[in-house]
Order: C-alpha cells, then sequence, then structure tokens
C-alpha cells in the first residue's frame, strides 16, 4: 500500500482538499479476542493458559453460536453475578482467565439513536483507546442489514462524505469489526428490534473508514463471519458488500481472496475531472482503471458489482454524465454491473445537496436506456446522522 502523500492532519481539523492517508500512525493495538484468531490460534491461546485445547471450541461456541456476551450485567443475585459464570460447561477456575484473554470487552456502546419505529438504530461506540466509531442496523421486513465501520475515521477525504472530513483516526481490528456484527446479532435475538427475535442476514462495509485500506483486518473478518459454526459466525459472503473509492490493487486482491462477497465501487462521476475532485484516491486510480478492476472482479467471482453514485445537484447530475457512465458500463458488457444512485445526504458545513427528483429520475431512465439495471437506494437513518455518508462519530448531542 502507497504511503501517505503528506503529513497527516492534526486530529480536529479536516484534512486539506486531495489529501490521502493510506497508513493511520501506530497506536496500541486493540486487544486480542478470539475473533482475531483462526481456529488454531484459538486452541493455542486457551493451551497457553494451561487449559485443554478443546476449550476453544466452547469458547466459540458460546459467541459466535449462544451470542455470549461476557460484558452484560447479568443481574443475578443482585447483580454481583460476574457473567462469566454463566459459561457452565467449563471449569468455574478457569471461567474468568479464559474470559480475560479471549473475551476482552472492545466496544462500548455510548449512544443508541434509532428512528423507523426503532427498525433503524445507530449506535456509536467507543474502541478501548477512547477512539469512536459508528454502526447502523436497518431491518427490513425480508432481511436485516448491518453497516459496520472498518476504521476509525477515514483517509480518503471525499469531500462530501462526513467521515472523510474527520480524517482517519485508526484501522479497526478484525474482533472490532466482527463485534459491532455480533452486538447487533445479540439485540436482534433478545427481541430488541421490532419485528421479533431474528438475525443479521447482511454485513455492508459502508460505515466509517475505507475497508479496502484496512485489508487484512477486513478479509479476517469476512472470513470469520462467514466461517461455520461454531469456528464462525456463519454468514453467506453473498450476504456482505465491500465498498470501496476503488483501490485498485486491493480490488484485484479481494478477487483471489475465493470470498464471493459483493463489490461495490463508490464512482460518483464518469470523467476524471470531477472524480478527481469527488473521490481524490482517483488521482491515483483513474475512472476507467476502477472500473477495468471492478469488471475483472465480475470475471473472476461472477458476482454483479454495484457503482454507487451520490446524486449532488449541479455538480455530477447533468444529463451527458448519465449518457458518459451508461457508455462506460454497457462497453465492458452486459449484465456485470448495476448502478446505486444514492440522493446526496447531507453533511454539516458542506454547500451540497441532494438533485432535483426530475433530474434523478432522467439520470436513473438514461441509464436504463442504455441497458443497465439502475435502482436508487432507500438511504436509511437521515433524522439521526445515521445514512450513507453522515457517519461521523460525535458523542455528544
Ligand atoms: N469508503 C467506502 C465506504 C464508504 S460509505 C467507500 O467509499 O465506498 C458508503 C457509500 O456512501 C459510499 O459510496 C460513499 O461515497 C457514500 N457517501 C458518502 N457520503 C455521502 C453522502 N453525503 N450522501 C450519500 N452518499 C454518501
Amino acid at each position: 500500500m502507497p504511503k501517505s502523500r503528506a503529513l497527516q492532519a492534526a486530529p480536529g481539523s479536516p484534512p486539506e482538499p486531495g489529501l490521502l492517508t493510506f497508513t493511520a500512525r501506530r497506536r496500541e493495538k486493540p486487544p486480542r479476542h478470539l475473533a482475531d484468531l483462526t481456529p488454531g490460534e484459538r486452541r493455542d491461546a486457551v493451551v497457553a493458559l494451561g487449559e485443554q485445547a478443546f476449550r476453544a471450541r466452547q469458547l466459540s461456541v458460546h459467541y459466535f453460536d449462544r451470542l455470549f456476551d461476557a460484558h452484560a450485567d447479568v443481574g443475578v443475585g443482585g447483580g454481583e453475578t460476574p457473567a462469566h459464570d454463566l459459561l457452565t460447561d467449563l471449569p468455574a477456575r478457569a471461567r474468568g482467565p479464559l474470559v480475560a484473554a479471549l473475551l476482552p470487552r472492545l466496544l462500548e456502546p455510548v449512544r443508541r439513536l434509532e428512528c423507523d419505529g426503532g427498525t433503524t438504530v445507530k449506535t456509536v461506540w467507543r474502541l478501548f483507546d477512547g477512539a469512536l466509531v459508528e454502526s447502523v442496523l436497518m431491518r427490513y421486513p425480508d432481511r436485516t442489514t448491518m453497516c459496520v465501520s472498518s476504521q476509525a475515521g477515514c483517509g480518503m477525504n471525499c469531500p462530501f462524505c462526513a467521515t472523510g472530513q474527520a480524517g482517519l483516526t485508526r484501522n479497526l481490528s478484525t474482533g472490532e469489526i466482527v463485534e459491532q456484527v455480533v452486538a447487533a446479532a445479540r439485540a436482534l435475538a433478545r427481541g430488541e428490534v421490532p419485528g421479533g427475535p431474528g438475525r443479521v442476514t447482511n454485513v455492508v462495509f459502508m460505515g466509517m473508514g475505507e475497508p479496502l485500506a484496512n485489508y487484512r483486518a477486513v478479509i479476517g473478518a469476512v472470513r470469520t463471519l462467514t466461517a461455520p459454526p461454531p469456528e464462525g459466525f456463519g454468514m453467506s459472503a453473498r450476504g456482505i458488500t465491500v465498498s470501496t473509492v476503488g483501490l485498485v490493487p486491493a480490488i484485484d486482491n479481494l478477487a483471489g481472496e475465493g470470498l464471493p462477497v459483493t463489490l461495490a465501487l463508490s464512482l460518483h462521476a464518469p470523467d476524471d475531472e470531477l472524480r478527481d475532485e469527488l473521490v481524490p484516491v482517483n488521482t491515483r486510480w483513474k475512472v476507467g482503471e476502477a472500473l477495468d478492476a471492478a469488471h475483472r472482479y465480475y470475471q473472476t467471482t461472477g458476482r454483479r458489482v454495484s457503482i454507487e453514485y451520490a446524486l449532488i445537484r449541479d455538480v455530477n447530475d447533468h444529463y451527458w454524465r448519465a449518457d458518459l457512465l451508461g457508455r462506460l458500463l454497457s462497453a465492458r458488457g452486459r449484465g456485470w454491473v448495476h448502478v446505486n444512485p444514492i440522493p446526496l445526504n447531507p453533511t454539516p458545513g458542506s454547500r451540497w445537496t441532494a438533485s432535483d427528483p426530475a433530474v434523478q429520475d432522467d439520470f436513473v431512465a438514461r441509464l436504463r436506456r442504455h441497458g443497465v439495471p439502475t435502482t436508487v437506494r432507500d438511504t436509511r437513518g437521515r433524522e439521526i446522522d445515521g445514512a450513507c455518508g453522515q457517519l461521523a462519530a460525535v458523542s455528544t448531542p
């Protein structure tokens, strides 16, 4: 991965326009967690504590299958009972040490906001070092999608995105990503989200951060989420979407992982002149290179690629840009791609707004005329600053 082009912006001040930050400053690592480890590493960790190797599998059953929360307030006997005493299949003396070593607290909820009658829930989490991230749960009649963060902040500096304006704080670990999903699974299993007890069916890496700039932790999270229980969370890779600004070498690496996740490419402009401004990484990898990589991804995995296009009034919503995009996509073949226009969500201090509805309709119709399937994305959570591009992890109201 290339090094950052210039010194990182000071925390708190927005990065200068166009500045890209690929690597965060070195920081203390998050505590090691079961979800970070392969089954073999989990056994080794348990043996290192003087316990028998099969205890690792028991812990995995508790975490991934029974959704055991080691840090819940269980409240038995006046709240004095530690949660690990619920792990009755483990020897009493081993419970505390095993939980401390493999199920440390990674996320602490600091704020919870909901809308859509409680079926959209944004949570602000504090990480072990005080960094803040957000995740958004969206329950629909037929599925429940968890939108997770892969980094605290983001180094890609897209000027219309609130996260981009905050700069990059640090990469999340695999465990910190997985725990966002497991926390949602617990809330759904407990029936805390209207609609009855449920499961997480989809995970989208569309929260804070550029997932392909935190490649190893994100791949680790996808592997853990898709591994069959008890080793992992047992999700289908087809239910997972990785969204990227277009880090071309990383897209090619992802295609080679043998994980049929859906790739989403944040294009936002079909011409390099405008995309250089809207998605600054375009100064590294041009529209044509990003689209070629997306097409290779389709050829290798057979997974149809999504193109994300935030429609910004009078900035990128011109009819000729719809036609240009339609030509660029259809020239690479049929059936390999679909477009998700996203009405721009307002972000603090931004001068941009969403396109006029008639302009949006025309944009969609033109793409369809080029034979490109196009569906406007229903972005939930605007009222709670939880929609696409609004995640800024502000913990105070
Ligand atoms: N870094 C990844 C994931 C980011 S979020 C990426 O860029 O793909 C998911 C989507 O929300 C991206 O397509 C992003 O460009 C889009 N987005 C960002 N800000 C937005 C805004 N204000 N309104 C609508 N979409 C936005």
